[in-house]
Parts: structure tokens; sequence; C-alpha cells
């Protein structure tokens, strides 16, 4: 009898054991499918890769309201191996004057005949340029030279490009509808390049339209801003925002 009764209750353990065991698991499972789910929740879905975005420096902007340090100079500065306008060297950060002796090449494969002009300017060159400006405007700032740190020539990949009826000249938006100045708004974005200041986004980028300056940016990224039309300032609040909210 006695040995029934401690059979029952032993059985009675078991089976209450068991079911503790069930709910636990039960639990562990719900605890991994919310995990699972907060997973997909946070997939990147953003058109360029989230691992790019986090390293790459050739997204870097430099404007009125993101000045770049007065110590910032690139390490990677090479002499461009493109025609000049006028013998003094031009330099760029080395990915950006690759990318625009292949833009050349395919140029001068197209008749298309470029000149380089100004590329990497150093803070402190921008400023002298700057306080030149202000002393031949009465000190007063009429936006044509960029306030130091705000330049993108000082990030090593920026780089004005005009043809050969724009030498000695000064740089004009009538650029645009030359066959060189075509080509490039064309052509540009294959090489990793942009045309940093649009025509319709003047009001964004605070700079007048300017379709001699290219900016190095890498290709993926020059292509999605092809397609999506952004400029360098809308697509750096909306990479950040999805960054932001993926890694939240
Ligand atoms: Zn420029």
């Amino acid at each position: 009898m006695n040995r029934i009764r401690l059979g029952l209750m032993m059985l009675g353990l078991l089976i209450l054991t068991g079911t503790g065991l069930a709910e636990r698991l039960d639990l562990a499972t719900m605890e991994n499918a919310e995990q699972a789910q907060t997973l997909i929740e946070k997939t990147w879905d953003y058109p360029i890769p989230y691992e790019l975005l986090k390293t790459s420096d050739y997204i870097v902007l430099a404007n009125k309201t993101h000045l770049l340090d007065e110590n910032y100079i690139p390490q990677d500065l090479v002499k461009v191996k493109v025609r000049k306008i006028s013998s003094t060297p031009i330099e760029m950060r080395e990915a950006a004057s690759d990318a625009l002796t292949a833009l050349f090449e395919a140029a001068k494969a197209d008749g298309i005949s470029l000149y380089a002009h100004s590329g990497y300017r150093s803070y402190r060159t921008q400023k002298t340029m700057y306080y030149n400006r202000l002393k031949k405007n009465n000190g007063k700032d009429d936006g044509v030279v960029a306030v130091p740190g705000s330049s993108d020539h000082q990030t090593g990949l920026g780089i004005d490009v005009i043809n050969k009826a724009g030498i000695g000249k000064k740089f004009t938006s009538a650029f645009a509808k030359t066959k060189e100045g075509i080509w490039l708004a064309e052509h540009c974005w294959d090489f990793g390049f942009i045309i940093r200041y649009q025509k319709d986004k003047e009001d964004l980028t605070e700079i007048i339209y300017e379709p001699w300056h290219l900016r190095y940016v890498g290709i993926q990224v020059s292509e999605y801003l092809r397609q999506s039309n952004l400029c360098l300032e809308e697509f750096t609040e909306e990479w950040q925002r999805a960054v932001q909210a993926y890694e939240n």
C-alpha cells in the first residue's frame, strides 16, 4: 500500500515537473519569437549598405553648418594625372584622383576635352581666399568664397572641371549648356562623382549652381544620388536617420 502511494506521489511529481518544464519551454519559445520579431523589424532595407555608411569617409559633408576642422587634412592626397588649366599641381585623395583619370579618358573617347582646375584646398588657403574676398567687398560676405571649413575642396574629393573655352574666364552656369558640361552631367556618376551643387538644390546647399564642381562619393553613392536626385545634404540627413533607426 505504502509503495503504491509512494509510486503515485512520484508520478504526480513527475507530471508537475514535466508541466513546469513545458511551460518554461513555451516561454523560451515565445522569447525567441519576440527576438526574431525584433530582428525582422531591424532589417536593413536602406539602398546603401550599413557598413559602407559607417566606414566610408568619401561621404563626408562640408558646408556652412558642417564645418571641417581647421586641422583636417586628408592623408592620401596625390597629384592628379589629368590635363590641367595651369602647370600648378592639383591634389586630390587617391581614389578620387583615379576616378578622375578614368572619367577624363572616357570623355576623350567620346571626343570631349576637359580641363581640371582647382582640387584640394587647405583650410589655410580657403581662409586667405575668404578674407581677401571680404576685403575686396568692403568686409561683406557675398557668398562667392566659402567660409573656411565649409568648402568641399577641403575634403580632397572636390574638383572643378571645365572646357577649353572656359580657360581664363569666370566660371558661370552657362558651362552646363556646353557639350562638355552636358557630358559631365550625364556621365560623372558612372565614375563615382556627383555634381555637388545642383540648380534645383541651391536653397539646401546654400551654394549657387556650379555645373563644373564635381565631388567624389564612390560609385554606390553616386549611382544612388543620380536616381534619387538627392543632394549631399539631403542624402546625409536620410542615411543618418536610417542608421539611427537601425541602431536604436
Ligand atoms: Zn569648386
